[in-house]
């Protein structure tokens, strides 16, 4: 199963810290930053959800979620707000986050919320992975194995994932960038052309032994598409 990164954007470090652990005690993987900059960036790559203090340094939480929403940036944001008065405007701003909770909160009901929010979001991962189908190809998520005709295709780990992340999206474009922060992660430093290499050899492994219809797809200037079955 997959595990899913929840960002904490809170100057408080015994705030952050209290939260992070009871977020990791319940299986999710946590990035912590302690500034609005921090947030917006680590916000910008593949967090599952995003907590976020609205007292920021830096640029505050308002103008955070401000800032992602215009990007049209979809990761679910829960609000953490010092001042009752501040929920008004949480709330009833234009702000778009997906929930609120005020200071002093009881950490066991922050992560409640995030499960809530993130099983609405639709984010959650099933504990048996999809068995996706294209055709004569079989993606099995549980087992993590690709089959063609029922035969077993070799693939490393990050092939694997990869064939999983566009698979799982089939007929959407997926940039090179979006792809190395789901694949490789926030921070690696190689260049896009990884992910052409790796494309390279899905398809090798996957398209031309079997002499299958082309599933992986170039997107000219932009990334990759898996074709819908
Ligand atoms: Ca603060």
């Amino acid at each position: 199963m997959a595990t899913q990164t929840i960002l904490v954007a809170e100057d408080d470090a015994a705030v952050r810290d209290l939260v992070a652990h009871h977020l990791e005690r319940e299986g999710f993987a946590v990035i912590g930053v302690s500034d609005g900059h921090g947030a917006l960036r680590r916000a910008r790559g593949a967090a599952d959800l995003l907590i976020l203090d609205i007292g920021l340094p830096g640029v505050s939480g308002f103008d955070v979620v401000r800032t992602l929403r215009r990007e049209e940036r979809s990761v679910p944001i829960v609000v953490l707000t010092a001042r009752c008065d501040e929920i008004d405007r949480v709330l009833g701003f234009e702000l778009g986050a997906d929930d609120y909770i005020a200071k002093p909160f009881s950490a066991r009901e922050l992560v409640a919320r995030v499960k809530c929010i993130l099983r609405r979001s639709g984010r959650t991962v099933p504990q048996a992975g999809p068995l996706l189908r294209f055709g004569r190809l079989e993606i099995d998520a549980s087992a993590r194995e690709a089959r063609v005709d029922g035969a077993d295709v070799k693939l490393k780990p990050r092939e694997f994932a990869l064939l999983m992340e566009l698979a799982g999206n089939a007929g959407v474009a997926l940039s090179r960038d979006w792809l190395l922060q789901r694949v490789w992660g926030f921070d690696f430093s190689g260049d896009e052309r990884t992910i052409d290499v790796h494309v390279h050899r899905l398809r090798a492994k996957i398209e031309e032994p079997w002499k299958l219809p082309p599933l992986l797809l170039t997107v000219h200037g932009f990334g990759y598409k898996f074709a819908r079955g």
